[in-house]
């Protein structure tokens, strides 16, 4: 059954009325057109990443103002990706929005991401990919959780391009501890061989943006890039909702 656009306008403003929405992290009532989920205050809260950076994987370098440039850790053990970019850092109340989305289902928060979007320059070398993949979940997490949130947060990222997103090309062959969990070494070795490529001729010569939720050490992105290089890839992108700011 289709509704017709007015219809729906009407039906969620009639549901507002009635259960009114709140502010997803203080919980304020907000007013019944309200679009982001968040409260003015909540607002201005959210730390959205901006230049300078690490020209490769994203670090912001708050601190000391001047140009983008290559991070140390770039410079002495460059990545298998190209670029990492970030929408925002991993804080509160983003910290929140991303749990409710990953652990309740909530995506409603998520309308801050197209919103902020706009305001990230750093983002023009991801416009345009042949080809986007989310990273994968394990088909026991995916039967659990219902979802793979890096899927829904390809369609928000890139909504022009949907018929881009591949599923079906890198695949989570083990499904490893939670790497929030671990930290440095036993991050690696957690993933080891946790991938694989399907019909790997698919990637030859492509422009890859890898779409995940949070980059905390990279470790993650990081082994899926050195597979789709392996099979081919000509380029390697990764874009995330948030980085965590070491
Ligand atoms: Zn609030
Ligand atoms: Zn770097």
């Amino acid at each position: 059954m289709k509704f017709s656009p007015l219809f729906t306008e009407l039906f969620n403003t009639l549901i507002n009325l009635i259960y009114p929405p709140f502010c997803l992290f203080c919980e304020v009532p907000l007013p019944s057109n309200a679009q982001l989920m968040l409260c003015s205050t909540c607002l201005s809260l959210v730390k959205i990443v901006t230049e300078p950076l690490c020209l490769c994987c994203g670090h912001p370098f708050t601190k000391y103002g001047g140009a983008s440039h290559l991070c140390g850790t770039c410079l002495s053990s460059p990545p298998f990706f190209d670029q990492a970019r970030a929408l925002f850092l991993y804080e509160d109340p983003i910290k929140t929005i991303i749990h409710k989305f990953k652990y309740n289902d909530q995506a409603a928060g998520l309308k801050i991401a197209p919103y902020s979007m706009a305001q990230c320059n750093h983002l023009s070398g991801l416009i345009n990919p042949d080809i986007i993949i989310p990273v994968p979940v394990h088909k026991n997490r995916l039967r659990k959780r219902g979802f793979n949130q890096s899927v829904r947060l390809a369609q928000i990222f890139y909504p022009t391009s949907i018929h881009k997103i591949n599923t079906t090309t890198l695949i989570r062959a083990v499904d490893s501890a939670p790497q929030t969990s671990l930290s440095g070494m036993a991050r690696r070795t957690n993933l080891k061989n946790a991938f694989l490529i399907r019909n790997g001729d698919e990637l030859s010569a492509k422009k890859i943006v890898l779409v995940d939720d949070v980059f905390t050490t990279g470790t993650t992105v990081n082994e899926c890039a050195k597979l789709l290089k392996k099979n081919g890839a000509a380029e390697v992108k990764v874009l995330t909702l948030a980085r965590v700011k070491d």
